[in-house]
């Protein structure tokens, strides 16, 4: 398999069938964490990678497959692209852990269940979250048309175009599948290698990583020789890397002396470095990947670094405990019943904030109309201009209210 080189998101409402989709495409199920199993739904970001196969002798769509024969003519099939699926938990309460996904995303397919009313609360709060961080790449799929009559797959498709009207999904191509039943899958493949392209990689910047996970891999009880050092999880937004590179981990570990608390920069060296099940010698931009250090375990264990920045050292955004950023809300709370104006920002009210792959809350130490300055629970490392997506606590939910853009 080669290295992956886009990320694909899956988001929507809960149950409409993403992790489901992932496996179709990928043969990973990716729903394993214990809770996650118990519950029948997905709690953090689940990754997959997938080779897009194309049958040298079948005509667009039908020569698409993640198969190696083809299922329409049995000839070998070659091997097209990798893509990495970034699995996104649709529940209300796991928006944070959806809007850190979503800041990994080149494009995203928004997965509708045909079986229902369209739009359900989180397909309406997740497309407002691909609007509001920028994901303009978008394949709508309809899912679970084997549940359902032509007439109401008709009604449905109807309901999606009206949901769409005037967003970034307006013109998005909307298919038909069963993630279940495998039916579609070649076109929905076509659809997402026409609407998704690979984007344009800056290679030549120094490397920039968003980590999304960072893991502990060691078994309990490994003795001292078999350790092996911290890893993270994520994607270079710029630059390469490869085993050998010294790295920068922003804004690193909390460290309290005589009652003063500083984040200072954690250093290391990558030890190695593997996109999907590959191990490379080179990582480039776009897809997942896990990048092995020689940090102590204890640092990166259950996603501690998760929100944080990794980067060839010196070059990376400055750690901010605070900043003013310009506001953009939204008229109304999308993802409720009830859908409440919403009011002005006011000093002293706690925001949460995301911010590429990181999630903070800060409190508002002034605010204007178009302006508000906040202070963080937890620090960032973020360039101005950065993106954020402002959520704001209402009947005890996080709901997102607008974006922001950092100015200073
Ligand atoms: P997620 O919450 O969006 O990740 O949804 P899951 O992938 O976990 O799927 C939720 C449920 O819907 C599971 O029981 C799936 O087996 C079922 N499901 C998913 N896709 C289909 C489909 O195309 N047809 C049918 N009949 N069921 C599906
Ligand atoms: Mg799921």
């Amino acid at each position: 398999m080669s290295q992956p080189c886009v990320n694909i998101g899956m988001v929507g409402h809960v149950d409409h069938g993403k992790t489901t989709l992932v496996r179709a495409l990928s043969g990973v199920w990716t729903d394993t964490h214990s809770e996650e199993v118990k519950r029948g739904i997905s709690i953090r970001l689940g990754y997959a990678d997938s080779p897009f196969m194309k049958c040298p002798k079948c005509p667009e769509p039908q020569c698409y497959t993640v198969e190696k024969t083809c299922p329409n003519c049995g000839e070998t099939t070659e091997e097209h692209r990798t893509v990495s699926f970034v699995d996104a938990p649709g529940h209300e309460t796991l928006m944070a852990t959806m809007l850190s996904g979503a800041a990994i995303m080149d494009g995203a397919v928004l997965v509708i269940a045909a079986n229902e009313d369209c739009p359900q609360p989180q397909t309406k709060e997740h497309l407002m979250a691909l609007d509001i961080i920028g994901i303009e790449n978008i394949v709508i799929v309809q899912n679970k048309i084997d549940l359902v009559s032509r007439e109401r797959l008709i009604e449905h498709y109807h309901q999606i175009k009206e949901f769409v009207k005037g967003t970034v999904a307006e013109n998005a191509p909307i298919i038909p599948i069963s993630a279940q039943q495998n039916i579609n899958i070649d076109i929905l493949i076509d659809a997402l290698e026409t609407q998704i392209p690979t984007p344009v990689h800056k290679i030549d910047k120094p490397a920039s990583m968003l980590i999304a996970r960072s893991f502990d891999i060691n078994k309990p009880g490994a003795s001292i020789d078999e350790i092996r050092g911290g890893v993270i999880g994520g994607t270079l937004t710029e630059g390469v890397l490869h085993p050998g590179d010294e790295l920068e981990i922003r804004p690193g570990i909390k460290v309290t002396t005589e009652g003063t608390t500083r984040w200072i920069p954690i250093l290391t060296t990558v030890s190695s470095i593997f996109a999907g099940a590959t191990k490379v010698e080179e990582a480039t931009p776009g897809g997942l990947l896990a990048v092995g250090t020689y940090l102590d375990p204890t640092l990166t264990k259950g996603d501690s670094l998760t929100g944080q920045m990794a980067g060839a050292p010196g070059t990376l955004p400055e750690t901010r405990h605070q900043f003013v950023m310009e506001l953009h809300l939204l008229e109304r709370v999308v993802g409720v019943t009830r859908e409440e104006k919403i009011n002005e920002i006011k000093t002293s009210e706690p925001l949460m904030l995301n911010i590429g792959t990181a999630t903070t809350v800060g409190v508002v130490t002034s605010a204007r109309k178009n302006e508000a300055q906040v202070a963080l629970k937890r620090p960032i490392s973020a360039a101005v201009g950065s993106r954020v997506a402002i959520s704001r606590r209402i009947d005890s939910r996080w709901r997102l209210i607008g974006v922001g853009v950092i100015k200073s």
